[in-house]
Formats: C-alpha cells, sequence, structure tokens
C-alpha cells in the first residue's frame, strides 16, 4: 500500500477532468483497505472513494485523499435452487461481470450490458437500463465505514434504493467504501424486452429466439450507436435523471406539447424523458469551446477536449433553467459533482 501525493485524476474520470488529488491510492483487499484508512492521510483529510469515475464531474483539485477500489473477481456463488448468490468484489469492473453471468446461465444482469464502471459503485445510484435496476437482482452488500472501520452487511431493504437512487446518496453519502455486492441470479431467464429499441434492434439482428447472449448483444448494439464512447469523447452518459410528475401536471403539459412522451411509474406519477425536455429547448449538439451537449442524446453533457469541470457545471445549470422556463419542471443531476 502506498499512497501518492498530487496525482492526476484525468485517467480515473471518464469525463476526463485535468484536475489532482492531494493523495491517492488503490485498495486490492479488505485488508489494504483497513490499512490505508488507518494512515494519518486517511484520519486527517476528507476521503472519498472513486471506481470507474464514470458518474462524477470533478469541478476542482480534491484537497483530500482518493481511495480507488480495485478489490476484483467472483468471490463466492452458492447454488440456492432457482438461484445463484455470487459475490463479487467491487473493483471488478460491471460490463466484465456481466459477461461472465451470460457466460454461467445466470440471469437477470443482461439488459445492464455495457454500463461502465465498477461492481462497487452500482448500488449507489441502483443502476438502470433498458427495464431493468440493480434492485431487481440485488441481494446484500459489504462496506467498510470511512471514519470507525466498522464492517457492516446490509440487505436489499436496508439499501432504501429508489430511482437512480438509494441510502448512500442520502443518510450514508461518503461514510462508507462498498467492498463487495451479491447478486441473486436466476437460473430460468425471464427476458426484458419491454423497451421498444431492444425489440427492434432483435428484429434488425434476425434474433428468432431469444437469449442472454442476443438481448446483452441488442442492448450493446444500440448504445455503441447512441452513446458517446468516454475514451473518444469525455462523458458521463446521463447527466440529469428523468423528472417524475404527477398525472395531472403530465395532462396539463401534453395539452401545450401533444408528442410529449410518458411513462407511468405508479403511485399516480408519470417519468418523462429529459432528453426529450432539453433537446425541445435547443440543446442537442449544442458547443460552447469544449463543452457540449451530445448531438444523438441531449440528456449526455461532453467534454470535447480540454473543457474544466466548471464549463460542463455552467452548462448544465443553462439547461436546468431554460427546461425550467419552457416546462416548469426542475431537472436533478444524475451525476455526482466534486
Ligand atoms: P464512480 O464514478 O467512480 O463513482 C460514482 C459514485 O459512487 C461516487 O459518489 C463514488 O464516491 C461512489 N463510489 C464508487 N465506488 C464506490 C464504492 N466501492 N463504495 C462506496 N462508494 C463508491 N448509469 C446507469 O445507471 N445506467 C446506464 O445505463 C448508464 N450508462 C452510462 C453510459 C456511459 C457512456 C457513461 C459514461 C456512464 C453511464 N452510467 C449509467 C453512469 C455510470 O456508469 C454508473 O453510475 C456506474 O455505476 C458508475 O460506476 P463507477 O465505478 O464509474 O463510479
Ligand atoms: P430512450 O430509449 O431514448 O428512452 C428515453 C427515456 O424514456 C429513457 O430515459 C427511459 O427511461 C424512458 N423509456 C423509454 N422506453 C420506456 C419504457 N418502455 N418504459 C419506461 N420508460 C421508458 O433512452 P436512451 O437514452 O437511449 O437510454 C436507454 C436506456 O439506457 C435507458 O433505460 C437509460 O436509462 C439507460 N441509460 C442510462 C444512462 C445513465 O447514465 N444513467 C446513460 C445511457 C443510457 P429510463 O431512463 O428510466 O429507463
Amino acid at each position: 500500500m502506498r499512497i501518492q501525493q498530487n496525482i492526476s485524476l484525468k485517467p480515473y474520470n471518464t469525463f476526463g477532468m485535468k484536475v489532482d488529488a492531494k493523495y491517492f491510492t488503490a485498495v486490492d483487499s479488505v485488508d489494504s483497505l483497513l490499512e490505508v484508512l488507518s494512515t494519518p492521510e486517511a484520519k486527517n483529510n476528507p476521503v472519498s472513494v472513486i471506481g470507474g469515475g464514470s458518474n462524477i464531474l470533478l469541478t476542482k483539485n480534491v484537497d483530500g485523499l482518493i481511495i480507488r477500489n480495485e478489490i476484483e473477481g467472483i468471490l463466492d456463488t452458492i447454488d440456492i435452487g432457482d438461484y445463484y448468490l455470487v459475490k463479487v468484489g467491487a473493483g471488478m469492473n460491471w460490463h466484465q461481470f456481466v459477461i461472465y453471468c451470460i457466460h454461467q446461465g445466470m440471469a437477470g444482469v443482461e439488459n445492464l450490458a455495457l454500463i461502465p464502471g465498477s461492481v462497487g459503485a452500482s448500488p449507489i445510484q441502483n443502476i438502470g437500463a433498458y427495464g431493468v435496476e440493480l434492485k431487481d437482482i440485488f441481494h446484500s452488500l459489504e462496506a467498510v465505514h470511512l471514519r470507525d472501520l466498522q464492517q457492516i452487511q446490509l440487505t436489499h431493504k436496508d439499501c432504501a434504493f429508489g430511482y437512480r437512487d438509494s441510502i448512500f446518496k442520502r443518510a450514508y453519502k461518503n461514510q462508507f467504501v462498498i467492498t463487495s455486492v451479491t447478486f441473486k441470479l436466476s437460473k430460468k431467464a425471464s427476458y426484458n424486452i419491454s423497451y421498444g429499441a431492444i425489440k427492434q434492434e432483435l428484429d434488425a439482428m434476425g434474433v428468432k429466439e431469444l437469449s442472454l447472449v442476443s438481448i446483452a448483444q441488442a442492448v450493446m448494439n444500440i448504445r455503441n450507436s447512441k452513446l458517446p464512447n468516454p475514451d473518444m469523447i469525455g462523458n458521463a452518459g446521463s447527466f440529469f435523471k428523468n423528472p417524475e410528475i404527477s398525472e395531472a401536471e403530465y395532462q396539463t403539459l401534453k395539452k401545450s406539447f401533444p408528442e410529449m412522451s410518458g411513462y407511468s411509474v405508479g403511485n399516480g406519477f408519470i417519468k418523462l424523458a429529459a432528453g426529450w425536455l432539453i433537446e425541445q429547448c435547443g440543446w442537442k449538439g449544442y458547443r460552447k469551446g469544449d463543452a457540449g451537449c451530445y448531438d444523438k442524446q441531449a440528456l449526455v453533457l461532453v467534454n470535447h477536449g480540454l473543457a474544466q469541470g466548471s464549463e460542463i457545471y455552467n452548462l448544465s445549470e443553462d439547461i436546468v433553467r431554460t427546461v425550467h422556463d419552457k416546462f416548469g419542471i426542475m431537472l436533478e443531476r444524475e451525476v455526482n459533482v466534486w
């Protein structure tokens, strides 16, 4: 274990922001994590955890210790009849985990193929795509408290998952390092192709019989065609959450904007596509300097090269304001701003 000083975080965030961390280290086991957390650098400074850096916007140098979680691998698999419980190191790459499950015939994660980042970050915002969320396959997790080093296990209920939300964005914000996540994966697939784009892509691929591989491949094809590859254009995926409004508000808005789509999320609330709202305000493809709004999906803000975090943030402020002016809806950021 070595704590480095004044390290550039550019390789560690998918927006490609050039900021430095006062202290930086990587851990590959719970023991090395406990060792790091016992050092003066950890005890006397703010401590933050990163995985793949694909959901953060760095707006300034980090005056503290950054711990990169590199606890890797499939740690345990238990057969419990119709399901497997699979315990995974928090530092494992999410997509590699999805590929592993598909090869093993473990169902449930296939719609979440190609989401960047680490397994350990997946519960933080209850990652989701194409009608599946982490909470649908989550069993439990293990974590270490950053200050008192207490090791805890949290169940599904403890994590209080919501739409792109969990206890780690609220009461437990910046308090724990997740060290492993255990998933409950099915031996029998029940394919979710509720999103029209998947059906269309499966048709285009000529798929006659659904399989874990064909669904994951369809998801990968769509994502590769619509989303910017962070290796080519800096970004952190969707910058904002999709807003949810009451059915009554939706019906009122629909009178002014008949082409607006909404999806029922139960309890009389409707989810709107934030990307569509942003596009209607004319932002799609916008660029000022190197900060921009992606031309194939307005929900994604991009760094074309040398944009600073503050420029991306200011653009997001302008977007929030114009969407509010036009639709009366306040967009909420999904990306973690540091
Ligand atoms: P980081 O960005 O490193 O960290 C994110 C947050 O989690 C930070 O607050 C960090 O402190 C915390 N954190 C990270 N690891 C740990 C840990 N072990 N313990 C405690 N806290 C931790 N998200 C979706 O939900 N659905 C998508 O479809 C999706 N598509 C994307 C597409 C692209 C092109 C990109 C760039 C991003 C996309 N994202 C998506 C966002 C992102 O990939 C996910 O949120 C992912 O889970 C972030 O993982 P990470 O390891 O990169 O987290
Ligand atoms: P899309 O298919 O163009 O759809 C636009 C929005 O409408 C999506 O955000 C989605 O909400 C919603 N939607 C579409 N069909 C739906 C249905 N049948 N039922 C309920 N909601 C529906 O979206 P996209 O931008 O290409 O993204 C595709 C999927 O990947 C989405 O699930 C999206 O969340 C996910 N994604 C997430 C990120 C991220 O960083 N968070 C980045 C890229 C893609 P939901 O977002 O709630 O699913």
